[in-house]
């Protein structure tokens, strides 16, 4: 039955591009293709700014792409799509109306009659567990039950298709799990009134429990390049040992993209190859990772989804810090796991100065735009240069704002590694210690 059944939705070789500010043009997504079939849950799994919201607004027809396309029970999206809901992050609610008017304000389009419209508000908010909330205002609620008047704005309309955006990743551990294993139980009880879910998150775990197949999405540009099937029956359990080999699993899939991505690109870009988007990662974070990594029980090993929720860290906190260990070679990642390099052992375990020195020492030899930026200080006279020389340098291979995202990850290592001093106030570099 269900494989005559003309799929949900279906993305095609789609693409979106932006305009840059100094022209060219931004890619965010390239060639993306997906399925979703009736009755299942797909996870989307990517970093931030990886497309996965414009993905989204795509789909729901709430923008076009540049290329490729969507269509939805076989008819092409064009417009904003009946039969498509979303649930985002966070809601906006109207504060002056009531849990039971900010839901009937989903059904506003639909033009109802005004029972329907009561009892099928009505009917959404027993479901998701609001029963007795509604006459109350959203400043009386906690933030979940806030987030649950979202969900009901979407179900209202019985939409055959939910997109969700991250709904999870605003609420407190507790909170978000409840209303995941709220949300799943309805779900696997037939009881909602939809067809298939897209979710979008870029935590692993949770991809893990809600999703019978997660697709991982690249970033620069954005799209799928793996799909990994989630063959365990709903409840689902954490400590499932199957549950765990997938977990990890994926970390090893998502690790082994980014050494492939950043080697190349190291020297990708002709003449000086600076540049690179470098992620703002504070040296106390590095620091942290690689004493943690170099420390008992590691010793100088570890297991990534392990050392993860050792650290409390999410994916999009922990692989730019990797990432960074990687760049300055003070570690490597194989099969899911982070191995210091004899630098990285060493710099755990020397004190700040010879850690100083050895951070400009890495800085020099594997970030170009640090080497560039020092040898303009070394060659000029007064050893100075304003800070729009080096931007505007960037800016012809990048954004304005990833140009500043390089710009002030560049001066932060500098500053530990007293490799050049940067002035905020008069925007100017300088030596700090002039050869
Ligand atoms: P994600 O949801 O995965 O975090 P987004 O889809 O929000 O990623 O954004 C992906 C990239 O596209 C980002 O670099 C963002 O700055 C860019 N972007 C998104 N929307 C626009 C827009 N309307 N104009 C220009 N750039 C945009
Ligand atoms: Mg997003």
């Amino acid at each position: 039955m269900e494989s005559t059944s003309p799929a949900l939705l279906d993305v095609h070789g789609v693409c979106r591009a932006f305009p840059k500010a100094g022209g060219g043009e931004l890619v965010v997504l390239e060639g993306v293709d997906l399925t979703l079939n009736q009755g299942e849950i797909v996870g989307l799994l990517g970093r931030s700014g990886s497309g996965k919201s414009t993905l989204l607004r795509l789909i729901s027809g709430l923008a076009r792409p540049n290329g490729g396309g969507v269509t939805y029970l076989g008819q092409p999206v064009d417009g904003p799509a009946r039969g498509i809901a979303m649930v985002f992050q966070s809601f906006a609610l109207f504060p002056w109306l009531t849990v039971l008017e900010n839901v009937e304000l989903g059904l506003e389009a639909l033009r109802l009659p005004p029972d329907e419209i009561r009892t099928r508000a009505l009917a959404a908010i027993d479901l998701i567990g609001l029963d007795g909330y509604e006459s109350a205002y959203p400043r009386e609620l906690s933030g979940g039950m806030r987030q649950r008047v979202g969900f009901a704005r979407a179900l209202v309309v019985h939409p055959n298709v939910l997109l969700m955006d991250e709904p999870f990743s605003a609420l407190d551990v507790l909170t978000a799990e409840n209303l995941r294993t709220d949300f799943l139980e309805l779900w696997s009880e037939g009881q909602l009134p939809i067809k298939g879910i897209i979710l979008v998150t870029h935590n692993i775990e949770e991809a893990v429990l809600m999703c019978d197949r997660v697709l991982l999405f690249s970033t620069n540009p954005g799209r799928v390049v793996t799909e990994i099937k989630v063959p365990l029956r709903q409840p689902r359990d954490r400590q499932d040992p199957n549950f765990a080999a997938l977990v990890d699993r994926i970390y090893v899939e998502m690790t082994a993209r980014r050494t492939d991505r950043l080697a190349p690109k190291l020297d990708r870009i002709p003449g000086t190859g600076f540049a690179m988007i470098l992620p703002e990662v504070p040296v106390g974070l590095i620091s942290g990772l690689v004493e943690a990594v170099s420390a008992a029980p590691y010793n100088g090993r570890a297991d990534l989804p392990e050392i993860a929720s050792d650290l409390q860290m999410e994916i999009d906190e922990l692989f730019p810090v990797v990432e960074t260990l990687q760049l300055l070679r003070m570690a490597e990642v194989e099969g899911g796991d982070i191995k210091l390099t004899e630098t990285g052992k060493r710099f755990a375990n020397e004190e700040t100065d010879e850690r100083k020195r050895i951070f400009a020492r890495l800085l020099i030899r594997y970030v170009p735009f640090a080497s560039h930026i020092r040898k303009v200080l070394d060659e000029r006279h007064s050893h100075t240069a304003p800070k729009s020389r080096f931007v505007d340098e960037l800016e012809d291979h990048m954004t304005p704002d990833m140009a500043e995202q390089t710009l002030r990850a560049v001066v932060s290592w500098a500053r530990f590694g007293e490799l050049f001093a940067y002035d905020d106030d008069t925007a100017m570099f300088s030596m700090e210690n002039p050869a």
